[in-house]
């Protein structure tokens, strides 16, 4: 039974939009798991009540004792595969669309009060104790801390679907670029979401320091979100006669291009991925007063990347251990941002 937002493997329209990976049997392998571990408990039971009873463990005899036993343990299989064929088939290997489709129909679902909550029993922790989520998770996440934007449920996706990183305005400094990295490169989602939103308090922030009216922030928010700085920047240039209420709308999606920026500036990894096709990324923003995901222009980020690779500050290394060490990396921190340095002075003013 096929259940709305997880595709069944057994479409043929997914087999066929199925490059990335190995083409799978339809019982793939999420599914094949189940009915293995399924089967292998309704033999054990089998099995369990042959020893109470005195008698062999091993199945083979158990066929050959009598034929009715041997027709229990059909019957009790059959009703395993019963079981089993109402239960969701998730697909393990989607394409980036696929996995995008995913999240715009659990978005919807979640927006219309009909989340499934799906990957959230027993059985999926099992798996998740037991399988690598490389396996099973569709995409990397970035948003942003806010209490308003709680990616699982917004998406309506569960255990082993999302790698998420949360920072306070989505922003994507090393170790956030780090760890998108990961989502990328270890965990193989094929898909790159940075999640902006609406009323998003960091660029709130950024925006009235900009504007020469902040006020003062402790210690470690400024080199926090002055990633944000020229998102704000660019917000402002463009709305020159704005308000600053009308400013912060503009900000908020200047900033998941900014973020964007960051992630290519940052990671020769995740642009070289992008570029051999293995990773789509796309920018979105949430509405928390309406629980709605906007999907943002895609082609955007293609013309991000275009600009990233005539900038000769992008970082080149796509590997740790290429020539450098990790200190010298960290020192390299300033020097991958697309604006870096005017932001430390703006901010320095917001503190007075
Ligand atoms: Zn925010």
């Amino acid at each position: 039974m096929e259940q709305p937002g997880f595709p069944s493997p057994l479409k043929k329209e997914s087999r066929r939009t199925m490059p990335r990976r190995t083409q799978l049997h339809p019982l793939d392998s999420t599914t094949l798991p189940y009915i293995m571990t399924a089967i292998s408990s309704c033999v054990q039971e089998e099995a369990g009540s042959s020893v109470l009873s005195g008698k062999p463990l091993s199945i083979y005899k158990l066929f050959q004792e009598n034929q009715m036993k041997k027709g229990i343990i059909t019957s009790v299989v059959g009703v395993c595969l019963l079981a089993l064929a109402a239960a969701p088939a998730f697909a393990t290997d989607l394409t980036a669309d696929q996995a995008l489709t995913k999240l715009k129909e659990g978005n919807e679902r979640f927006v219309s009060g009909k989340s499934m909550h799906p990957h959230t029993d027993a059985a999926r922790l099992a798996l998740a104790g037991s399988e690598d989520q490389g396996k099973h998770a569709f995409a990397t996440v970035i948003s942003c801390s806010d209490s308003r934007v709680p990616v699982e449920l917004l998406f309506d996706t569960g255990i082993m679907d999302t790698f998420i990183i949360r920072v306070a305005g989505n922003v994507v400094d090393t170790d956030e670029a780090g760890s998108i990295e990961y989502g990328l490169a270890h965990v193989n989602t094929p898909l790159f979401v940075v999640l902006g939103h609406t009323q998003c308090g960091a660029v709130k922030a950024v925006t009235a320091a900009t504007l020469g009216h902040g006020h003062p922030l402790e210690i470690n928010i400024p080199p926090l979100v002055d990633n944000i700085g020229p998102a704000v920047k660019r917000a402002i240039e463009k709305n020159p006669k704005a308000e600053e209420k009308d400013i912060v709308p503009a900000a908020i999606v200047e900033n998941v291009w900014q973020s964007v920026t960051d992630l290519f500036m940052r990671s020769a990894k995740a642009r070289e991925m992008v570029k051999e096709g293995k990773v789509k990324v796309v920018g979105a923003l949430y509405d928390v007063s309406t629980g709605k995901v906007e999907w943002l222009p895609e082609d955007k980020v293609a013309s991000i990347l275009a600009e990233v690779e005539k900038n000769p500050k992008r970082q080149m290394q796509a590997m740790a251990d290429e020539g450098k060490g990790h200190e010298e990396h960290g020192s390299k921190k300033e020097e991958h941002k697309a604006e870096p340095t005017q932001e430390k002075e703006g901010h320095g003013s917001v503190k007075k």
